[in-house]
């Protein structure tokens, strides 16, 4: 009886802390990219509403080519910042407040292209942990694989960044205790995207949550490359997923679910969100318009 009461109790607060908590404040990032972000932004935007956790604003810089010095969004304002940003360098002072920002404990989300930013960037790259492209090479840091059950970090020169042909693949979860992977089937079907592989970067402080397979058939390097990456910086918390090339891709429940879960993470240190139904399975994957 006492524990009956007891998982009640514990069942009401918990239940409380859903329906009362405030919605907790996101910005995404965007406004250059070498992928549609004009599309993209509306469904990462959408994606994180829908969990019932987040308000959502959109802070875009100006376009390629423009005077980028007025563009300074006030990061402090939001317990999470996703970017959907491969372009040119933001000023100095843009650049001291995000650094401060994720130091000081912000959180922050990396989707797909944002990691090909700002390869001159130490504090950038330390926070995304790996990048791809910008000239990227051994300089920039090692290849982290996933080699006969653990993680492998290798020096071997070489390019930072590549993919092979777009396609649907197997992502494999690779450590379940983490809240963000906790309770996810252990390999499930991404929907088609780009499949980064060879990323380099410091890889401090990172933990690869989930791999997926580069097959040679479609042109990948052959590796087992990390996905979804969680990295600490000072004491901020940094959800990394390369998956989300374009809107089909996003419209993967995996894809969407794992950003849900991620941004509340990296805004919260907890996940509160149950896995969806129609989540995908080894073999099937699954998509929501
Ligand atoms: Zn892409």
């Amino acid at each position: 009886m006492k524990n009956l009461i007891l998982t009640a109790f514990t069942l009401l607060l918990c239940g409380s802390e859903l329906s009362l908590g405030a919605p907790m404040n996101a910005l995404i990032i965007d406004g250059q990219n070498n992928h549609d972000w004009k599309a993209t932004t509306p469904v990462l935007k959408r994606i994180l509403e829908e969990s019932g956790l987040f308000k959502v604003d959109v802070a875009t810089a100006p376009r390629d080519g423009q005077d980028l010095s007025g563009f300074r969004p006030k990061f402090s304002d939001y317990q999470v910042v996703v970017s959907n940003y491969n372009g040119e360098s933001w000023p100095q002072e843009t650049r001291s407040d995000f650094v401060n920002y994720v130091q000081s404990g912000g959180g922050f989300v990396s989707v797909h292209a944002a990691n090909n930013s700002f390869p001159d960037w130490k504090a950038y790259n330390e926070i995304i942990g790996l990048g791809g492209w910008g000239g990227r090479n051994e300089k920039s840091g090692p290849y982290v694989r996933y080699v006969e059950g653990k993680v492998v970090r290798e020096t071997a020169p070489g390019v930072g960044g590549s993919h092979g042909m777009q396609h649907a693949f197997a992502v494999e979860v690779r450590d379940s205790r983490h809240p963000i992977t906790a309770g996810l089937p252990a390999k499930w079907m991404h929907a088609k995207d780009e499949l980064y592989d060879r990323l380099r970067g410091p890889a401090e402080n990172l933990t690869v949550l989930a791999t997926a397979h580069a097959d040679p058939a479609t042109k990948g390097s052959g590796q087992h490359e990390p996905m979804l990456m969680v990295i600490a910086y000072g004491k901020g918390r940094v959800f990394h997923t390369t998956l989300g090339h374009s809107v089909e891709a996003m419209k993967c429940v995996g894809f969407m679910a794992t950003l849900q879960r991620g941004a509340e993470w990296a805004a919260s240190g907890k996940v509160t969100q149950r896995i969806p139904q129609d989540f995908p399975t080894a073999d099937k994957v699954s998509s929501r318009e």
